[in-house]
């Protein structure tokens, strides 16, 4: 780095240490571990949109179903503080308050991919030219495959029922004038709309307000992916009128690797027991579950549409880091300190490398979370090996191909100097170049 550089870094360090002297959960970042670089020292943790940190208190919770296993074998279903028969139950409140939705329109169950053919069984319909599903040409490919693989289920031409809609040429992200306008234009032919909440590559903020109004206008349903927006970003799926969405609690919600997901029903469609589904034994009333007398009738909220007794341990490692969700004051909170970090990270860049990295990620806080993504390809350094560096100096971020490093400061347990040290090493390697 240059001398003037040098003086601006520093200039930054000092304003991070300020901010998070003044940062009024600074102290949540002491209940998580952190990974340890070669010399013990903590890693810059960026990757929390992938795999969240665990929280201290979760061995401590799965531990206890672990001991009421041993203890009490096939009784646990009943006995205990937390019996295993309604033990989802107690994630409901905290993941509903989490995602914006009254209690009886969340359930936690099974994975994400799992989920969204489970709602694509009820919610995507075809009948006559009616039999389009609008999703991203960049979709995540579970979610692509997960709605090709729907429309060939039905017999029809996955060529002619995705309704792909990408970036405008020129640009990285999709506007909400373009989806509004594709809706417009296909609103005879439209089944269904399935988009992200949050976009897993640039890191975009969809309105999800506006195109699920949008869609009720030519009663086209809606279902959102929030992988990357549960936990992430304040959501309002209940008053925005969403019909579903589902997301997985192993990113921002720090539940462990492959952990269980959530998933959001519209109260509209939960009362409605002639709502098509694929059923199971759990989402049988349960007032008579066991009198198999194998006449379906639904649990009239979300948890219709389970189908097995869920896995307890993952269940625990759920409801632990929902109690450290409970005690920072929830979303609202988090986010407030979100919009600051990744701010403080969008300056850091502006002040440190002008010019040298491109930000994919829109600039305007509502349009994003806590995720930016860089394009650091020069003409003398590749994308590529500036993250393997990153990786080596202990910052861990994630690559994309072909071309983009996703760095993801989590409010619950990044720091503001994490955030500047981070930015003065991609300076320090990139002018290095
Ligand atoms: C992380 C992620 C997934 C992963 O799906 P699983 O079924 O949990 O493996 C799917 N879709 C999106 C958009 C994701 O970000």
């Amino acid at each position: 780095m240059n001398e003037s550089q040098h003086t601006t870094a520093q200039r930054l360090e000092n304003e991070a240490r300020q901010l998070d002297a003044i940062d009024p959960i600074a102290d949540f970042r002491n209940e998580f571990y952190f990974p340890k670089t070669e010399e013990g020292q903590d890693e810059i943790y960026f990757v929390g949109n992938s795999l969240g940190l665990q929280p201290k208190i979760t061995r401590e919770y799965v531990l206890q179903e672990l001991d009421a296993w041993q203890s009490r074998g096939v009784r646990g279903h009943f006995q205990g503080d937390f019996p295993w028969l309604p033990y989802h139950e107690f994630l409901t409140d905290t993941m509903s308050e989490i995602v914006g939705a009254q209690s009886n329109e969340v359930v936690v169950m099974n994975t994400l991919t799992v989920n969204l053919h489970l709602m694509l069984a009820s919610f995507y319909r075809p009948h006559g030219k009616r039999n389009k599903i609008l999703l991203e040409r960049q979709a995540f490919p579970s979610d692509h495959y997960a709605v090709e693989s729907q429309i060939k289920w039905h017999g029809l031409e996955p060529a002619q029922c995705m309704l792909l809609v990408e970036p405008a040429p020129g640009q990285s992200t999709i506007s909400t004038e373009q989806i509004c306008e594709r809706i417009h234009q296909y609103r005879d032919e439209l089944a269904l709309i399935l988009l992200p909440g949050v976009q897993y590559y640039t890191g975009q903020v969809f309105d999800m307000q506006k195109i699920t109004e949008k869609a009720r206008e030519f009663d086209v349903l809606v279902g959102f992916d929030l992988a990357h927006a549960a936990g992430n970003i304040p959501l309002n799926l209940s008053h925005w009128d969403v019909d579903f969405a589902c997301w997985c609690t192993y990113k921002y919600l720090n539940s462990g690797p492959g952990s269980i997901g959530g998933c959001f029903v519209n109260s509209r469609h939960t009362g409605n027991p002639d709502c098509l589904r694929l059923a199971g034994w759990w989402g049988h009333d349960k007032a008579s579950r066991f009198r198999m007398e194998n006449r379906f009738s639904p649990i009239p909220t979300a948890e219709g549409w389970q189908l097995s007794n869920p896995p307890i341990l993952s269940l625990a490692a759920v409801r632990a880091s929902l109690d450290v969700f409970k005690r920072v004051g929830g979303v609202g909170r988090l986010r407030q300190k979100s919009v600051r970090l990744t701010g403080f990270f969008h300056e850091c860049l502006a002040q440190l490398l002008p010019g040298k990295v491109q930000i994919l990620t829109p600039t305007e806080p509502q349009q994003r979370g806590c995720q930016l993504s860089l394009k650091v390809d020069l003409r003398d350094i590749s994308g590529k090996s500036v993250f393997e560096q990153l990786e080596s100096a202990g910052i861990r971020t994630d690559w994309r191909e072909p071309d983009v490093i996703r760095a993801a400061p989590v409010p619950l347990y990044n720091s503001y100097h994490e955030v500047c040290r981070f930015v003065i090493e991609l300076a320090r390697l990139l002018n290095a170049a």
